[in-house]
């Protein structure tokens, strides 16, 4: 039985923005369906996120991919800047779009009080 969905959202397991999360992929996705995948600094261990991008793709044949990074990223320690994030996410754009042409892939900056900054 193929069971398709419409995207993937990769973020952080950082408990204290789960709610922003939510609330964003309540309104962001509403009537879609999404795989979600929580990474401590989401797409820092890029490898890991492509693995289970290549799984998304290839089991539920995902169009758009959402790459949340967060202000404070443990993960990220003293380099939890909005400059390397912004940096980390593009690249990961850049290398998923290489393996994935068709994907819609949009990058998140999610602050502390909850607002989500879209990165380009
Ligand atoms: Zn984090």
């Amino acid at each position: 039985m193929i069971h398709t969905c419409d995207a993937l959202v990769v973020c952080c397991i950082d408990f204290r923005f789960q709610k922003f999360i939510r609330e964003f992929t309540n309104e962001r996705l509403v009537g879609k369906t999404f795989d979600l995948v929580g990474f401590a600094g989401a797409t820092k261990d890029l490898a890991t996120v492509l693995k289970q991008i290549a799984v998304s793709v290839r089991l539920h044949q995902i169009k758009e991919a959402y790459l949340i990074h967060h202000e404070d990223c443990g993960a990220y320690g003293k380099e939890s800047t909005p400059q390397r994030h912004s940096q980390d996410l593009v690249k990961a754009r850049s290398v998923v779009l290489a393996k994935y042409p068709d994907l819609s892939v949009y990058l998140y900056y999610l602050h502390l009080d909850g607002k989500f900054e879209k990165v380009v």
